[in-house]
């Protein structure tokens, strides 16, 4: 614990200051609390959310009436409106989610039934000759076409809910870990390290803190341990190919377990990538081992078969944050307040895996309204 100089009094602390934790504490800002987040890195936005596919879902995969299904479908028609507000880049391109086989189609049709329970509209089953037509270097036996599936540029959004959260008062603290802490009986301490240790008395902590969310959480001294979640790590690798994209739309196979499958994202200057994919992991390492390439060829092939040889080059990596281990089912987002753990003044955020990115502002006003009680 880091040595305390002084103790000062603040209303809510948020830790983290991704796009979730930066989402949270403007919509904090926004309802009238006085904010101060935490983040222990030299800038904002440096962990998850700078390491993702940087995709607004539309919300087809996940079981209907979950957090994740909520959050989704409400934060891909709020974030589109926010972007379109803000000036925030993005574009609505669709996505087709394509099947390579007959066999595989029965699947297309089961993902548009889960999708249109989750409250997905616009949603079309597509023909191969109608998809390929829309898409010619395509390759496919049917699609599902969403219109409401884009890209966006996640930095800028970033600094938009900065900008929101300073103008109503919120005070974001780079080099700012908080290292750990106490429940007490009417709020929480709170023990920053960085260059100026200090210990703070919060009436609210919330821990967004993502990849870390679990250990800071163990590391709150008072919080029962066996309200703590596994945490595991699934890496997702990426590899790019260089030019412009042959495609104009989000290209995804059938989703696997533990991932959507090796899809084709494009960034916001039309270049393609792939990934990613999940390699269960104990550290946090963002090197892309190159060798993974062979299983990239064989999987886009099933849907480009125009990928030439050699033309996948290792892009970048990120990392999951997974409440679940291998082979265990996929776990829903957990945001635990009071009402779930019985520790007044504390929410945690854990497996705030994808879609959280999409998901942020309706995660954000749920954790306000846990916060206003
Ligand atoms: C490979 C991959 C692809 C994805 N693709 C998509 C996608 O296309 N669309 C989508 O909607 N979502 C996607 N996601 C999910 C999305 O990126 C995340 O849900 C989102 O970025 C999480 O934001 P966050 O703020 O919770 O976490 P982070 O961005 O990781 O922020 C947490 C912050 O907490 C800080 N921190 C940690 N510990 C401490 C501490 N003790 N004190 C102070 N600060 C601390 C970290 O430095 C970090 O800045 C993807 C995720 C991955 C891994």
């Amino acid at each position: 614990m880091p040595e305390e100089k002084y103790v000062e009094r603040v209303d809510a602390v948020v830790v983290g200051a991704g796009v979730v934790g930066l989402a949270i504490a403007r919509a904090l800002a926004l309802a009238g609390r006085d904010v101060l987040v935490l983040e222990a890195e030299a800038a904002i936005g440096t962990g998850v959310s700078a390491r993702n596919s940087e995709v607004i879902h539309a919300g087809l995969y996940y079981p209907p009436g979950s957090l994740k299904a909520r959050f989704c479908v409400e934060g891909n028609r709020r974030l589109y409106a926010y972007c379109a507000e803000r000036g925030i880049e993005h574009r609505r391109c669709g996505k087709l989610v394509v099947a390579a086989s007959a066999a595989q189609a029965a699947g297309l049709a089961r993902l548009r039934r889960n999708a249109e329970a989750c409250g997905v509209g616009g949603l079309r089953m597509l023909a191969g000759a109608e998809a390929m037509a829309m898409e010619p270097a395509l390759r496919c036996h049917a699609a599902l076409h969403s219109p409401d599936s884009g890209i966006i540029d996640t930095h800028a959004l970033m600094l938009a809910y900065q900008g929101d959260a300073e103008r109503a008062g919120a005070v974001v603290a780079l080099g700012s870990p908080m290292a750990g802490g106490r429940v007490l009986a009417d709020g929480v301490q709170v023990d920053v390290g960085g260059a100026e240790p200090m210990s703070l008395h919060a009436r609210l902590l919330v821990n967004a803190a993502s990849l870390h969310a679990q250990a800071l959480a163990r590391a709150l001294e008072g919080f029962p341990p066996a309200q703590v979640p596994p945490c595991h790590y699934a890496k997702g690798n990426y590899f790019s190919v260089s030019g412009r994209s042959p495609f104009s739309r989000l290209i995804y196979p059938m989703p696997e377990s533990a991932g959507l499958g090796v899809h084709l994202t494009l960034d916001l200057g039309g270049q393609a990538r792939f990934g990613p994919d999940v390699e269960w992991t104990d550290s946090l390492d963002y090197d892309v081992d190159p060798r993974r390439a062979d299983v990239f060829y064989e999987a886009i092939r099933s849907y480009w078969p125009a990928l030439a040889d050699g033309a996948l080059q290792p892009a970048y990596a990120g990392i999951r944050p997974k409440i679940q281990g291998p082979g265990e089912a996929a776990a829903d987002f957990l945001i635990a307040g009071p009402a779930e753990h019985g520790v007044p003044g504390v929410v945690h955020l854990f497996g705030i895996e994808s879609p959280g990115l999409t998901a942020s502002l309706a995660i954000a006003d749920h954790v306000a309204a846990i916060a206003a009680g």
